[in-house]
């Protein structure tokens, strides 16, 4: 695909030629653990065992790869890894970057499964961690240790409060301290922004969220600019081995060729559930990048190419009122997780966020979070507000 085809065009066809022995116009799920050698290590195809490679997997590696960063990836240079879950992908990342008596500096406002991975997993083996916030870059400057930090970790738009940080600051701070910059960009979608050109070293996906979109498979991805980089990560995803699987790869592939139009819908539509929200009696506060009053509006409307389709509020009466919100919704789902077309409505404090309970980044009780789908818009305005009471 030349490098300067749109995203749209990009998502449908980078890494996806049609199949060279049938024409098949979408990769086909490649099932198979092994590949026959014309001699000992004569490779037909450049396979011989799906862990370390697998065409639907290539497939959607080249893609993601395309969509972060389409010269780079045009040029080789920049890669991506496919894993069988964000999660995965992060373990990946963080154990191919650190090592014992390293550090990192975090998000104080970050997905809860990422913290536990630091303070539950990672400190047991010498590395430690810094929450900072993120919106403040002289807090996250402050927060570097220049000897010791090897990751300064970004999450942007943050989960569940939605602050922005400046990914192109945050990377100079970083790379000033001879630390990476690792951004996980989840909540965005390369559709929205896209951290590599911003000076981001490594960027980490959940496409479990809206690069899936349809909330029918688990995985997550991580992409990296620098050749010699990308090539210790590739490594480590062969040597840990948490791949994605063929079938869940390829629905990954068949997520993406809609993420543009997914995209622009679920965006529309939260701005419309937050028109609805934003003067509402029993709404005491309401978290989105769009809105001039969110922590980092500013740099939201230079990094992004809109606000995205998470929203989060407080409700008056403290948690039992929050609580009673999510269980009146009826088109809004009860339900962890983000991204996909159908929305959903969770209480972070008892279910995504329960693992940052008592730490610095515990949430509000009083709060709600919503993944705003793609359903008709008047229906999901009409259940926040029957929700509300
Ligand atoms: C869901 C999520 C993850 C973890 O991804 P899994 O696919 O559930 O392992 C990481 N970061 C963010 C922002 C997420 O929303």
């Amino acid at each position: 695909m030349s490098n300067d085809a749109g995203f749209e065009t990009l998502a449908i066809h980078a890494g996806q030629e049609p199949d060279p022995t049938t024409g098949a116009v979408v990769p086909p799920i490649y099932q198979v653990s092994t590949y026959a050698q014309d001699g000992v290590g004569g490779l037909r195809g450049g396979y011989e065992y799906s862990r370390s490679g697998n065409p639907t997997r290539t497939a959607l590696q080249e893609c993601l790869a395309a969509l972060e960063d389409p010269v780079g990836a045009a040029a080789g240079t920049t890669r991506a890894m496919a894993f069988a879950s964000g999660l995965a992908a992060e373990d990946t990342v963080l154990r191919t970057v650190m090592e014992p008596g390293a550090h990192a500096v975090i998000p104080d406002d970050a997905y809860g499964g990422t913290f536990r991975l630091f303070a539950k997993v990672l400190e047991r083996w010498g590395v430690d961690h810094t929450p900072a916030r993120l919106t403040d870059v002289d807090a996250v400057a402050a927060a570097i240790e220049p000897a010791r930090t090897r990751i300064v970790w970004v999450e942007t738009p943050t989960n569940p409060l939605l602050r922005v940080a400046d990914i192109a600051a945050i990377a100079e701070v970083a790379h000033a301290a001879g630390a990476l910059l690792v951004v996980d960009n989840t909540f965005a979608s390369p559709y929205l922004q896209q951290p590599l050109l911003l000076g981001a070293d490594v960027v980490v996906h959940s496409t479990t969220k809206y690069l899936g979109g349809h909330s029918d498979v688990v995985g997550g991805a991580l992409v990296a600019s620098d050749p010699e980089l990308a090539e210790r990560l590739a490594y480590h995803q062969n040597a840990m081995g948490a791949v994605n699987g063929p079938f869940d790869a390829w629905l990954t592939l068949r997520g993406i060729k809609t993420l543009a139009v997914r995209m622009d819908r679920h965006c529309a539509n939260a701005r419309a559930v937050v028109d609805a929200l934003r003067d509402h009696p029993k709404v005491v506060e309401v978290f989105y990048p769009g809105l001039e009053s969110n922590d980092g509006h500013h740099v939201a409307v230079k990094q992004m190419r809109d606000f995205g389709g998470m929203v989060s509020f407080r409700v008056a009466g403290g948690e039992q009122a929050a609580l009673d919100v999510c269980a009146r919704a009826r088109v809004f789902t009860l339900g962890e997780s983000l991204g996909g077309v159908e929305s959903l409505i969770e209480h972070p404090g008892r279910m995504t966020h329960a693992s940052v309970a008592g730490s610095a980044l515990e949430v509000p009780a009083d709060l709600v979070r919503l993944s705003v789908g793609i359903e008709t818009v008047d229906d999901l305005v009409a259940d926040v507000l029957q929700a509300l009471g």
